[in-house]
């Protein structure tokens, strides 16, 4: 990513006098590499590995915690994704949800893309009869700056397959994570 240059542009524009700022632009382009890393995973290839199962019930892994950025500000959004599937014959590894979670968090985001991303992914890969994503995130540019709501979250849901279709499955999922 060649961002050192632009960087090195903003820090004269805010401050033409900056002293002592020399290696900031190589530092903020490296940290900017680690944060937006997001969209080189290939998740096919990394988290493909399913296991058969009989399991019919729904599998969930709750209070993800993730830490993203959001694409109208790029200032950090920070909170926990909850992801529940209902298997169809194939269960995968829970750290493997944690890798998506943290593939399509890696990205300039929006919380509610971020939701369908994660949703649609875990179904294309698992193909299981119903998925349910559930997020909960402070954003910064929302707390930090502009209003300054502190303490405000935004939460957003997607449901797909049967667990869209059955409010049953739904209620049982939100209970779980205690957000009904
Ligand atoms: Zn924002």
């Amino acid at each position: 990513m060649n961002i050192e240059k632009h960087i090195e542009a903003i820090i004269k524009a805010i401050d033409p006098d900056a002293h002592d700022l020399q290696q900031t632009p190589a530092r903020v382009s490296d940290a900017f590499g680690e944060l937006y890393s997001g969209y080189k995973h290939n998740l096919k290839d990394t988290v493909s590995v399913l296991y058969n199962s009989e399991m019919d019930e729904m599998v969930m892994l709750k209070n993800i915690p993730f830490e993203s950025n959001c694409e109208h500000h790029l200032m950090p959004m920070i909170g926990e994704v909850s992801i529940g599937y209902l298997p169809c014959g194939k269960i995968i590894g829970l750290s493997k949800l944690a890798r998506i979670v943290d593939c399509y968090a890696h990205r300039m985001q929006l919380q509610e893309r971020f939701t369908m991303e994660v949703a649609h992914c875990v179904n294309s890969i698992i193909e299981p009869q119903g998925v349910a994503v559930y997020v909960r995130a402070e954003h910064f540019c929302l707390t930090h700056r502009g209003v300054k709501k502190t303490g405000t979250s935004c939460v957003t849901k997607y449901f797909l397959g049967k667990i869209k279709q059955n409010p049953e499955l739904r209620r049982e999922f939100l209970a779980e994570i205690n957000a009904t």
